[in-house]
């Protein structure tokens, strides 16, 4: 639906969902702001989230997930230590045809995750009470995503028992995280690339981390942007 045809928060997700290619339908916005009502509503009694304002939410929550929308694979998604529901809720709604598993280790925000899922019907969704390091799936995942849950070595640590063959980590981070970068990742494993995001209407760093097996094979041209260059990693816009 065009942007234009809506007003206050709704419009300025729909615009900012647009500047990251997404269509939403109007049964989409009203989805994406009713899981921010339902939030604050929670979140007056468990702690779920800090960030209170509705615009920081609207582009720290919905839009900031909805970057990772592009680098998704395959149908089976993991999002370890989803929290709230981020970035795993919004990009279920806007990814329908996608399978997404919500894990986290804290059960309490799994209740929140699940009221959600109840409340706005969404069959793709599932959740799992499990530390990521322990859990031990039927099928593995062909892109495991996750967001604040620490240091990249620790992140493949925990979870890299959980990526399919040819699947995909996904970290996503603020700013280039070079420190990290420079650390030695478990055997088998290895950096695929650093993404820049932009966050529609935030001035501030984003970056999308992707690892794969060491054995796995990565295009040989990899699009280095001017003024990057002297990252260890080239960065991909
Ligand atoms: N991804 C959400 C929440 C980040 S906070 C967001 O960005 O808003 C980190 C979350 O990771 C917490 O909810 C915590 O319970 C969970 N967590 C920490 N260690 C974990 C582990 N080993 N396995 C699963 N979840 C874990």
């Amino acid at each position: 639906m065009s942007a234009s045809e809506l007003t206050g928060d709704a419009r300025r997700l729909a615009a900012g969902a647009e500047q990251l290619g997404i269509a939403l339908s109007a049964h989409q916005v009203a989805t994406l702001i009713g899981l921010l009502d339902e939030l604050d509503d929670w979140n007056q009694r468990m702690n779920l989230t800090a960030i209170r304002e509705r615009g920081q939410q609207i582009t720290k929550h919905l839009l900031d997930s909805l970057t990772v929308r592009p680098y998704l694979r395959g149908t089976r998604v993991l999002d370890v230590g989803t929290g709230a529901g981020f970035p795993g809720l919004p990009l279920a709604v806007v990814e329908p045809q996608r399978q997404f598993t919500l894990l986290d280790a804290t059960a309490k925000k799994l209740r929140f995750v699940d009221h959600v899922v109840e409340r706005f019907g969404l069959p793709n969704v599932t959740t799992v009470h499990a530390r990521a390091e322990a859990y031990r799936p039927a099928e593995r995942f062909d892109c495991v995503m996750a967001r604040a849950v620490g240091p990249l070595a620790r992140f493949v640590q925990w979870a890299g028992h959980l990526c399919a063959g040819g699947g995909r980590l996904l970290a996503m981070k603020g700013r280039y995280p070079e420190a990290e970068l420079a650390e030695r990742l478990p055997s088998g494993w290895k950096i695929a690339g650093v993404q820049r995001l932009t966050v529609p209407g935030l001035d501030e760093e984003r970056h999308l981390v992707e690892i794969c097996r060491s054995h796995d094979r990565l295009p040989s041209a990899v699009n280095t942007p001017t003024g990057s260059q002297c990252a260890p990693y080239p960065i991909t816009i």
